[in-house]
């Protein structure tokens, strides 16, 4: 397993009061899997994420990465937050080597793989432009290369399309999930969105609202060898769209 999340809690405490906002989640993620999350907004899913990454601790339950207890941020674990947050002052270049800078890593051989992954994905001639002269699509690639370039296992991945218009959207969402898959990584996705979830998931993971608990789970298998777009069209779609809107409280 390369994700195991046993019986995670947490409960905030704020000025306010506590907040509870994950009950009891346990799932697991095998390697190489893609696995998305979706739930309604405010339910809980960026909190589980901080889990997962080390950055909070849960109240009660245990989060294992690649079979290690995660205590604290492990450079196993790379995280693509919703916005690119790219820096716009910073080249593509230095965009995508701000992860290797921060942890101390910007040896000969790691320039090397980013100067590689660059190349393969078709961003190697932007590297000395600025995110600004960069399509919305470019720039996703760029974070995720940023994200790629630490070699993590697992990559945790934020509503990281929200941003971008609905055709946008499809193109990008196929280009990320192709990258991926090519570079074999496991991946959790956390999207509002159920058809972007079903277009790109080996299993769909369907939270309730706050406090987040694991409603039900969806492995598409019938899906399974479709690219994201032909999964849009393919029969099985549907079925499995209609399944997981009822499970998810969708409030007007
Ligand atoms: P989602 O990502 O599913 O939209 P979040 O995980 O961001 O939801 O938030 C879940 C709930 O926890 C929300 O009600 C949010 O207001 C609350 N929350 C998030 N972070 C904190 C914090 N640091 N302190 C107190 N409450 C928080
Ligand atoms: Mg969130």
């Amino acid at each position: 397993m390369m994700v195991e999340l046993n019986e995670v809690s947490l409960t905030y405490q704020s000025p306010d009061g506590e907040v509870e906002a994950l009950r009891r989640v346990s799932f697991g993620v095998k390697e190489g899997e893609f696995v998305s999350l979706v739930g309604p907004s405010g339910c809980g899913k960026s909190t589980l994420f901080s889990i997962i990454a080390g950055l909070e601790p849960p109240s009660a339950g245990q989060v294992f990465v690649d079979g290690e207890l995660v205590t604290a941020p492990s450079a196993k674990v790379g995280y693509m937050p919703q916005k690119d947050q790219l820096f716009p002052w910073r080249t593509i270049w230095g965009n995508v080597t701000l992860g290797l800078e921060l942890r101390g890593r910007k040896n000969p051989q790691e320039r090397e793989r980013v100067r590689e992954l660059l190349e393969r994905y078709g961003l190697a001639e932007f590297a000395q432009k600025t995110p600004s002269q960069l399509s919305g699509g470019m720039r996703q690639r760029c974070a995720l290369i940023r994200t790629l370039a630490t070699a993590p296992k697992l990559l945790l991945l934020d509503e990281p399309f929200s941003a971008l218009d609905y055709q946008t959207r499809l193109a990008v969402s196929a280009d990320i999930y192709s990258i991926i898959r090519q570079e074999g990584k496991t991946a959790l996705l956390v999207t509002h969105d159920i058809a972007e979830a079903i277009s790109l998931s080996d299993r769909i993971v369907v939270l309730s609202k706050r406090p987040a608990a694991v409603k039900g789970e969806h492995a598409p298998k019938e899906l399974s060898g479709l690219s994201p777009l032909e999964r849009r069209d393919a029969p099985a779609f549907q079925r499995y769209f209609n399944a997981i809107w009822k499970e998810l409280d969708v409030n007007v």
